[in-house]
């Protein structure tokens, strides 16, 4: 299949590039610069044009950023959406959260219906934040799964990045269900909805401060920083990124994966676990928090329930357990200097 897969830089991108490229797909990524498409080629020094290639997209949140993106030779077949920014270095919650996140998607869509017929299925990268409830959390009691929407609104962000994080991702999801619904498009509609994804970086990372948000936390515990308390946990799903991977290519291998959200999880974690699988795999690293050490459990509210049986019924994934996932997350960063 013809894939066009945007930003391909990005951690989660790199592994869906991967599997794309294992299946035999040909695939053609987004990046937003040169510098980006060399570092890439690097790590597939024998695939051909034909197979990997590439197209520049120096900013989504710019309307019409895809409308050249969507059209090839051969033409495409698929997208999958997964440019989105995830990072809480952000002074302007609207211009560098919620507009990359919203007009990228609905710029996307509009550009696959103007420019490229052809394109018959899309799978957008959405995120457990388009689910969780921020007012009730953990939420004792309920399972969580793909029938919750998180109600967020505008007014609801105050200000704080991470709910503006969350929301700049419900809003990008409900508004592509919503053109879909609307526009009546040639094409169909699947999400992957992960929580925190973990495991191991295999793009091409200048450092270990460039490191993507999800995995930073194993980073700060091997570099010592939890040594006398562990942070709050926050939210206590995971899932490992080779699995989030394998869901973005299976939702669209897959016809019974059409008009989906799929909540991708493997289920709980905590902070002080991962400080645990960490010290006993790598006792170089001196400074991590032992028994004694407070912090990191699952909060007051206990740990989040989750109900992933959809994923593993149509889209085939058997989850990495947290043990592995963590343990090659540190040895990938151990090549960056951890
Ligand atoms: P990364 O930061 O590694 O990847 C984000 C990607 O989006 C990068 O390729 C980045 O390009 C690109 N991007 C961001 N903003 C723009 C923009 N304005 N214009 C063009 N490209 C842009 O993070 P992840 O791999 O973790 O995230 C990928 C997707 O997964 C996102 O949609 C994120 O919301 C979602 N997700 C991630 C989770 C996680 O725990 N990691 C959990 C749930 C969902 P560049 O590197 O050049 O800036």
């Amino acid at each position: 299949t013809r894939v066009l897969l945007t930003g391909g830089s990005g951690f989660i991108a790199a592994h869906t590039l991967d599997v794309l490229l294992k299946n035999g797909h040909s695939v053609v990524t987004t990046v937003r610069s040169q510098d980006k498409i060399d570092r890439i080629k690097k790590i597939y020094p024998d695939v051909g044009k034909d197979k990997l290639d590439f197209a520049i997209v120096p900013d989504i949140a710019v309307e019409g950023a895809f409308d050249e993106a969507v059209v090839s030779t051969p033409p495409f077949e698929v997208v999958l959406h997964t440019a989105s920014p995830f990072h809480f270095n952000v002074t302007d919650i609207q211009k560098q959260l919620i507009d990359p996140a919203v007009i990228g998607t609905t710029g996307i869509l509009r550009a696959i219906k103007k420019n490229a017929p052809t394109i018959k299925h899309v799978v957008i990268t959405s995120s457990f934040a388009a689910i969780i409830n921020p007012e009730k959390m953990a939420w004792p009691g309920h399972t969580y799964s793909e029938a919750d929407w998180n109600p967020m609104t505008l007014d609801d962000i105050k200000g704080s990045v991470s709910l503006g994080y969350r929301a700049s991702k419900t809003f990008a999801e409900k508004a592509a269900w919503k053109y879909v619904e609307d526009e009546k498009p040639g094409f169909t509609l699947s999400t992957v909805n992960p929580p925190m994804v973990f495991g191991p970086i295999i793009h091409q990372l200048q450092d270990l401060d460039n490191l993507n948000t999800s995995n930073q936390r194993i980073r700060d515990a091997a570099l010592g920083k939890f040594k006398d308390e562990i942070p709050d946990s926050g939210v206590t799903l995971w899932v490992d990124v080779r699995d989030v991977a394998k869901a973005h290519v299976a939702a669209f291998e897959k016809p019974e994966a059409v008009g989906k959200r799929f909540f991708t999880t493997q289920g709980t974690y905590n902070n002080k676990q991962i400080c645990q699988i960490i010290r006993k795999h790598f006792p170089q690293y001196k400074d991590l928090p032992t028994e004694s050490t407070p912090g990191g459990d699952y909060g007051e509210a206990g740990p989040f329930t989750a109900d992933n049986s959809r994923s593993i019924e149509v889209l085939g994934l058997k989850y990495i357990p947290l043990e592995q996932s963590i343990v090659d997350c540190v040895k990938s960063l151990q090549s960056v200097g951890l």
